[in-house]
């Protein structure tokens, strides 16, 4: 997406920049019509006559500086002062033919942080020999914004410049973690790899709780070996048993199975975590309050993920809210 000016906005820049009068331009546009026996819209029109005198159709931001949030998706040739937080990954990349590295970089001002996607193969040269330290100062020069995954980023291209440590330039109070924005979504609207949404609905069937022993220090799956607790990364460890729920849940647009861990497992049964641990030998324990579940409603934030086994899309659940039935109910009547 680029942002473009509107048919008057054009007219009033060729005006400015050309000196033409308005009846002038507007004559040459119905020219140009006739002439493509209108197959083209006046506002294609315009963009022809635009580019054939060398205005350009695009809201130039060059020469300002913003502060990251005052960025918005769209926006081209911007530029902003920051503070390099990471370097985040130096990656080559082949695609289509066409061979090169991508530089991943989170940048902060006192406002916001950002990450900064970059192309441009000499300033990817300087930041892998490490002449753009962590902590410098940048003045970020001629990036257009994208959105990716609920987050905006910045990519500087060919012709975009990192100049470090400007004159004048220090921050206080650096913005450390990027905000992303949660998107609530219906759950026919979600789409495989969606990470960042929030769905709201109703439990409608619940299966039996699983377990596994994870390491104590990475979280990571364990083995069992010789009847002990062994982990690839720390060897035998002291396992910590984390449960698992399965579900389907549904807001009215479609159902769609839904996984979660650890205390959201807690959170969804109304139990505490003792209590869930004791459910792995006690079947009949869950047998009682399944059905007590079904019929809850939740807000669920995660991500999707395709189950290749079975073709199909699930949610995997971060984190949990209550429904609040006020905006619940607010929310069936809208869409009543
Ligand atoms: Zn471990």
């Amino acid at each position: 997406m680029i942002s473009q000016l509107t048919y008057e906005q054009i007219i009033e820049k060729i005006k400015k920049e050309k000196g033409l009068s308005e009846h002038e331009i507007n004559s040459r546009v119905n020219e140009k019509l006739s002439k493509l026996s209108d197959l083209i819209s006046k506002q294609g029109a315009v963009h022809i006559i635009a580019n054939e005198l060398g205005v350009s159709v695009f809201e130039d931001y060059s020469g300002k500086d913003f502060k990251i949030e005052e960025l918005t998706e769209g926006m081209r040739n911007i530029s902003f002062y920051g503070k390099l937080l990471k370097i985040d990954a130096i990656r080559s990349f082949n695609k289509n033919g066409r061979e090169g590295r991508v530089a991943n970089l989170f940048v902060g001002d006192d406002t916001q942080a950002i990450r900064v996607v970059i192309w441009d193969e000499p300033i990817i040269d300087n930041l892998s020999k490490g002449l753009i330290p962590s902590g410098s100062v940048l003045h970020v020069v001629g990036g257009g914004i994208r959105q990716n995954n609920g987050a905006k980023e910045v990519h500087l291209g060919k012709g975009g410049k990192l100049e470090l440590n400007p004159k004048n330039i220090s921050f206080k109070n650096v913005v450390e973690v990027q905000q992303r924005q949660v998107i609530n979504k219906k759950i026919v609207e979600l789409m495989e790899n969606d990470i960042g949404v929030s769905i709201s609905g109703t439990v409608i069937q619940v299966f039996e709780p699983r377990f596994y022993e994870s390491c104590g220090n990475c979280s990571k799956k364990v083995e069992i070996r010789d009847g002990k607790s062994f982990c690839q990364t720390h060897g035998f460890v002291h396992g910590e048993l984390v449960p698992i729920l399965n579900m389907y849940f549904d807001d009215g647009t479609d159902n769609i199975r839904a996984t979660c861990f650890r205390e959201n497992v807690a959170k969804v049964l109304g139990l505490s975590m003792e209590d869930v641990k004791l459910l792995k030998d006690d079947i009949n324990a869950f047998e009682r309050i399944k059905n007590d579940i079904a019929g809850k409603q939740f807000t669920f934030l995660g991500k999707v993920q395709k189950n290749e086994m079975f073709g199909r899309k699930e949610f995997v659940v971060n984190d949990i809210q209550q429904v609040d039935p006020v905006i619940m109910i607010k929310e069936i009547e809208v869409r009543i």
